[in-house]
C-alpha cells in the first residue's frame, strides 16, 4: 500500500489519461459518477470525482474541527499533506496520516473492481472497507489511543460496523452449476394480490450450466405459498424426464424448508406439497432456497410478456432471448452484486 501511495504521489498509476498522455489511444470514462461520468484522471478519480468526494466528506467528520477544509482543487499531494496536519500530531503513524492513505488505496481498488468486473462503483464500499481496515489496527494494537488523539471519536462508528455490515457489503455472487451427474432446477413464481393472477418459471440446467429445458406457466393459486409448492412441483416433474439426481433452487425458503421436514404446511400448501413428495420417489432431490438476484432466470421466466393463458416450454434454441443471455453470463461465472437494499 506504501508503493502505491509513493506511485500515486508519483504521478505512476495509470488512470485513462495517464494513458493517453503516453499516446495510448483510450476513450476516457470515469467509473465513479453514476451519472455524468467525467474524464478519468488521477484528480478526478482521488480528489473531485462523485465517488471520491463522499468518501472524503465521510472521513472528513471524523477530524472535525482540524485547521484543514476539503477543497475541490486541492492536488492529491495537497490532499495527503494537508489531511496528515489536520490533528497537529506529528507522529508518523498518526490517524490523519494513515487514513487519507487508506482512503486513496481503497478508491484504486474499487476503481479497478469496476472496471475489470463491469460493476458500478460504490462509495459505500470503500468507506466501509477503510473503517475495517482501521478497526483491523485498532484490534490488532497497531493504531493505540496515542495515534487517535484529536480524532472525533470513530470508535462509536466503526463498532457500529458489524451490524451495519450485512446491509452495506457488496459481495460479488455467482450462480453455481451442479456437479455431475446432476442437474439444477431453478424456479420462481409471483402471484398478484389485485387480480389473483400468477405465474410459474423454471429453469433446468446440467453442469456446465447448459440451458435443458425452461418453462413459464399459469398458476391457478390461492397463497404465494401454493404459486412457489405448485412451480416447484411442476418443475421437478420436468427435471425428471431428463435426470435422476435433481438438485432444486426456489425462490420461497418456506417450500425449501417444508420438503427438508417433510411438512405439507398450512392448508394451501398441503395438496402441492403432497404431490412433490410424491413425484420426489424414483429420484434423488436436494432443495435450497435463493435470493432473486441469483435466480434471474427463473425471475424472467415467471414474468415472461405472454397471454396469461398460455404454457411456455423453452429449450435452449427457443427460450427468450434474455435467459439466454442470462444462462450464458452464469455460464461463464460472472458474478452478480447483491444490491445494497437487499
Ligand atoms: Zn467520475
Amino acid at each position: 500500500m506504501s508503493i502505491f501511495v509513493w506511485r500515486l504521489l508519483s504521478n505512476r498509476v495509470h488512470v485513462d489519461t495517464k494513458l493517453q498522455w503516453r499516446k495510448i489511444e483510450l476513450a476516457s470514462k470515469c467509473y465513479c459518477c453514476p451519472t455524468t461520468p467525467g474524464i478519468e484522471s488521477l484528480q478526478h478519480l482521488f480528489v473531485n470525482g462523485v465517488g471520491a468526494a463522499r468518501v472524503w466528506s465521510f472521513f472528513d467528520q471524523w477530524f472535525a474541527g482540524g485547521s484543514y477544509p476539503l477543497k475541490p482543487k486541492d492536488t492529491i499531494p495537497e490532499r495527503l499533506e494537508g489531511w496528515a496536519k489536520r490533528t497537529n500530531q506529528q507522529k508518523k503513524t498518526h490517524m490523519s496520516r494513515i487514513t487519507p492513505c487508506l482512503i486513496v488505496w481503497f478508491l484504486w481498488a474499487e476503481r479497478n473492481r469496476c472496471r475489470h468486473n463491469e460493476a458500478d462503483f460504490r462509495p459505500q464500499n470503500v468507506i466501509w472497507q477503510t473503517q475495517l481496515h482501521i478497526k483491523k489496527l485498532i484490534d490488532s494494537g497497531q493504531l493505540g489511543t496515542n495515534q487517535r488523539r484529536g480524532v472525533v471519536s470513530p470508535l462509536t462508528i466503526v463498532p457500529a460496523l458489524s451490524e451495519r455490515r450485512q446491509a452495506q457489503l457488496v459481495m460479488p455472487l455467482k450462480w453455481h452449476p451442479p456437479d455431475p451427474p446432476w442437474i439444477k432446477l431453478n424456479t420462481a413464481s409471483w402471484l398478484s394480490e389485485g387480480s389473483g393472477q400468477a405465474r410459474g418459471g423454471g429453469i433446468i440446467r446440467d453442469h456446465y450450466g447448459q440451458l435443458l429445458c425452461a418453462f413459464s406457466v399459469p398458476l391457478l393459486v390461492a397463497s404465494s405459498l401454493e404459486a412457489s409448492a405448485k412451480t416447484v412441483r411442476i418443475g421437478l416433474s420436468e427435471a425428471k424426464e431428463l435426470g435422476t439426481q435433481i438438485w432444486i433452487e426456489t425462490n420461497d425458503p418456506r417450500v425449501a424448508s417444508l420438503v427438508k421436514t417433510r411438512s405439507f404446511g398450512p392448508a394451501d400448501s398441503r395438496h402441492e406439497m403432497a404431490r412433490l413428495f410424491l413425484l420426489q420417489k424414483g429420484c434423488s432431490t436436494r432443495i435450497t432456497s435463493i435470493g432473486s438476484v441469483l435466480n434471474k432466470a427463473a425471475k424472467c421466466l415467471a414474468k415472461l410478456q405472454c397471454d396469461p393463458t398460455e404454457h411456455c416450454r423453452f429449450n435452449s434454441h427457443t427460450a427468450p432471448r434474455i435467459v439466454k443471455a442470462i444462462v450464458r453470463l452464469e455460464q461463464m461465472g460472472v458474478p452478480y452484486l447483491r444490491e445494497e437494499d437487499e
